[in-house]
């Protein structure tokens, strides 16, 4: 028997990287997970910017599931760009995506997480949700943002027995940031240097902690956001 057997979780931007590493590792610790991503090789496609694919993706995963106890909404996307080159459209679509999307991931799954008893979202926010990054305006307000909306659905959702947290990957090794790694060695090493570990993250670092916060054993956390990044923001 797994930690998760008998759990019923859903996972979005889980055809690569954190996400995919995310759904893997639920179901090695068995759970039964409805994996989606607008990108092929999943259980459902679709984009999160459309706003009935969200509904619609929940709904459809709990009917599928027999219910759903643990959302993890990992869809995102990043970007670099100087603020005054910063479009309208650009902005919109980072909130859209990487905010927008986990809130409507957030509302359709509440009446399901709230028939399981102890219900589970994790949300994925960044080092940028507490610090500055230049060129990352609209990325760094919104992974500011989703460990804002993580810590307010903490405490709303809290005595139906949901606990919400918001994990904070450091610099991990996945196809987003792949190209900038290899373009950059600095950027890399920069990283490296930074966490106490010595190393650039990989996706299962992050799925496990992820893992950990969907068990039993993270029953009485809730309404935190938590740096997994080799100890490179310690102490901040
Ligand atoms: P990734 O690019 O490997 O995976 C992201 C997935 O999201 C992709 O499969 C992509 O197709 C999907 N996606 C993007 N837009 C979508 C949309 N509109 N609808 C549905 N799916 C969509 O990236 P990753 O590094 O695994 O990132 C996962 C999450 O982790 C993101 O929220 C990212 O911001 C966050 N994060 C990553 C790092 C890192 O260093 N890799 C650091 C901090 C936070």
């Amino acid at each position: 028997m797994g930690k998760l057997t008998g759990r019923r979780a859903l996972v979005t931007g889980a055809a690569s990287g954190i996400g995919a590493a995310t759904a893997a590792r639920l179901r090695s610790d068995g759970a039964a997970v409805v994996t989606s991503d607008v990108a092929a090789d999943v259980d459902v496609r679709g984009d999160v910017t459309d706003r009935s694919f969200c509904l619609n993706l929940v709904n459809g995963a709990a009917e599928q599931l027999g219910g759903l106890d643990i959302l993890v909404p990992c869809a995102g996307i990043t970007g670099v760009t100087p603020l005054e080159a910063l479009t309208d459209e650009a902005w919109e679509r980072m909130l859209d995506i990487n905010l927008h999307a986990v809130f409507r991931m957030i509302r359709a799954a509440t009446p399901h997480l709230k028939a399981s008893g102890s219900g589970r979202i994790i949300t994925i926010g960044s080092t940028l949700s507490r610090f500055g990054a230049a060129g990352m305006t609209a990325y760094g307000a919104s992974k500011h943002a989703v460990l804002g909306l993580t810590r307010s659905a903490a405490s709303e959702l809290g005595p139906h027995g949901i606990t919400v947290n918001c994990v904070q990957p450091g610099a991990i090794e996945t196809p987003m940031t792949q190209p900038t790694f290899q373009a950059q060695p600095e950027f890399a090493r920069y990283w490296t240097d930074k966490a106490a570990l010595g190393r650039l993250g990989q996706p299962e670092d992050i799925a496990d902690t992820i893992a950990f916060l969907a068990s039993e054993d993270a029953r009485f956390v809730s309404g935190q956001g938590f740096f997994v990044d080799g100890g490179a923001m310690q102490g901040q």
